[in-house]
């Protein structure tokens, strides 16, 4: 059942699809007219020579914050105001790491969210760091990227709990989210965060694979969506794909954690 990762991560979005969307958070719609006016300069510190065209991706922050929910929430996607065409990039794994990698995000400017796996983070803090020190928010991916549903409560508690200490000690934070490795989790798995402190599991509802972006339905970006790619050979291609796509579906990235109150 582990073999070919890329068909498991595919299914797992579409099913991640199908169990987060009864629990999505709701209680964050607001009236179009508390928008702000679209002005806010929100990247005025990217001053890279391609900042002029990547600027126009970059999403104003919500007008309002989003109201706490109570319990864990399953998030696959998040609801936006009409009009708000905002969409959020999320990476994970970081079992590969590029500088390459890392100058492409410096150069978009645009927000992410990564979900490293804390034996990477372990391995090679400062990749990481510099990262976040660029404006990436931290997720939880667990330790050793395991199939959770398999672990019993201790053993999830460990994945979880383990990574948030892991990537506190090694970047000086603690994540707000967690990502279940293949998208599969389970009722324990929720207990698990709970106790370790986390409301969020997030999924996604597009996938980038080898320089493709697919979808769970239909053939477009749609406001409120979350993207899942990976710190992967193949990031250049998939981190190009991801922006083409944003661009040609008129959304714009903005900031997750934004949008998930703590
Ligand atoms: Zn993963």
């Amino acid at each position: 059942m582990a073999q070919g990762a890329t068909a498991l991560l595919v299914s797992a979005a579409m099913s991640a699809c199908a169990a987060g969307s009864g629990s999505r958070a709701a209680g964050t719609t607001r009236a179009a007219s508390t928008q702000p006016a679209r002005s806010t300069t929100t990247v005025a510190a990217t001053t890279t020579a391609t900042s002029t065209t990547l600027e126009s991706l970059v999403a104003p922050p919500p007008a309002t914050a989003p109201t706490p929910m109570a319990g864990v929430q399953v998030v696959s996607k998040i609801p936006v105001a009409p009009g708000n065409r905002v969409v959020f990039l999320t990476i994970d794994d970081g079992l590969v790491r590029d500088p390459e990698f890392t100058r492409r995000f410096i150069a978009a400017g645009i927000p992410v969210t990564i979900f490293p796996v804390a034996t990477a983070v372990a391995a090679d803090p400062a990749f990481f760091a510099e990262w976040l020190s660029h404006g990436a928010v931290l997720g939880n991916h667990t330790i050793n990227h395991p199939n959770l549903p398999k672990l019993g409560l201790a053993g999830q508690q460990r994945e979880i709990c383990g990574a948030a200490d892991i990537l506190t000690q090694k970047l000086g934070q603690r994540p707000r989210f967690v990502r279940a490795p293949y998208g599969n989790y389970n009722a324990v798995t929720k207990q698990a965060l709970a106790s370790c402190g986390f409301k969020y599991l997030v999924y996604w509802h597009a996938a980038v694979n080898d320089g493709r972006v697919q979808f769970q339905a239909g053939s477009a970006l749609q406001p409120g969506d979350i993207i899942l790619m990976h710190f992967r050979k193949t990031f250049d291609i998939d981190f190009d794909a991801a922006l083409a796509q944003a661009r040609k579906d008129d959304v714009k990235f903005g900031v997750l954690a934004d949008y998930l109150p703590g």
